[in-house]
């Protein structure tokens, strides 16, 4: 058996090569939180920063072929769970989940891409709401993937209350419902509920106007499954999770920035 100095924790997610967002950004924050990654890839996308071209997925017997052999070599301190493409993969995670000891995992419920490209198809959302939902750790729904799982409109922090209930009756132990996609009206900000263990937090974070950051549903819940393999708690672990993705989000806005005013000081010159 290896032995780990740092705890190991493993993304389940689909491989975009151009690296915004799937696989390649959940291990560059399992690094930036100083954790071991292991990932398995549900399906190899294509694409880059503008779209999605595609995808080939891979079946449940390559997901369990990837997983076993890193399941018996070491204790997986944390799961995380992205892109989800068929029903037959869904199901296969939940007998994973219930045959091994691999913990309870945080799920992005990755419905499609910024671009509005499919990522999952209606069978496996059904799967994912009878077979995964109840054995997560936490689920994390941006506005529009709670409104597909609930069938409610959401427009304000009473319908996120509302959403995060049902999807806690379905069995999911946490809910982060992420209000980013939300409009507040002039005075922008963003808020996010955290809704586990009979209490419900409202997380309010300055809105930081920026270009599009692709890959930011990716990056919090890896943050959040790294840091509860760090031994932090759940709310301490989303705290953590939305200072990274803000940190990420400026950096994005810093960027544009020096960007543009390095080719308005070209066309000057
Ligand atoms: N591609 C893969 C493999 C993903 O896992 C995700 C999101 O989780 C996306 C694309 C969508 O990312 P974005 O919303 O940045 O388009």
């Amino acid at each position: 058996m290896i032995q780990a100095t740092r705890p190991i924790v493993l993304t389940i997610a689909g491989l975009d090569p151009s690296g915004g967002a799937g696989i390649i950004a959940d291990v560059r924050t399992f690094v930036h939180f100083g954790v071991r990654p292991a990932a398995a890839i549900t399906s190899l996308t294509f694409q880059n920063s503008e779209r999605v071209f595609g995808a080939t997925h891979e079946s449940a017997d390559s997901l369990r072929a990837q997983i076993l052999p890193i399941v018996e070599e070491g204790p997986i301190a944390a799961v995380k769970i992205g892109m989800l493409p068929t029903a037959d993969l869904v199901l296969e995670i939940a007998r994973l989940l219930t045959e091994t000891d691999l913990p309870a995992p945080v799920v992005d419920p990755v419905l499609q891409s910024t671009s509005g490209y499919a990522l999952m198809e209606k069978e496996a959302v059904e799967a994912l709401v009878t077979e995964l939902m109840p054995l997560a750790r936490l689920l994390t729904p941006n506005i529009p993937e709670a409104e597909t799982l609930t069938g409610l409109e959401i427009a304000d922090e009473a319908d996120m209350r509302e959403a995060s209930a049902m999807i806690r009756a379905m069995g999911a132990q946490a809910v982060l419902i992420k209000g980013g996609h939300l409009n507040n009206g002039p005075e922008r900000y963003a808020i996010d509920l955290l809704d586990f263990e009979e209490d419900v937090k409202v997380l309010s974070s300055e809105w930081i106007e920026s270009p599009p950051v692709r890959g930011t549903g990716c990056i919090l819940s890896a943050a959040v499954a790294a840091c509860l393999a760090r031994g932090m708690n759940l709310e301490e672990s989303v705290v953590a999770g939305k200072e990274f993705v803000a940190e990420t989000i400026r950096d994005a806005a810093g960027l544009a920035q020096r960007v543009a005013g390095d080719s308005e000081n070209t066309a000057e010159r």
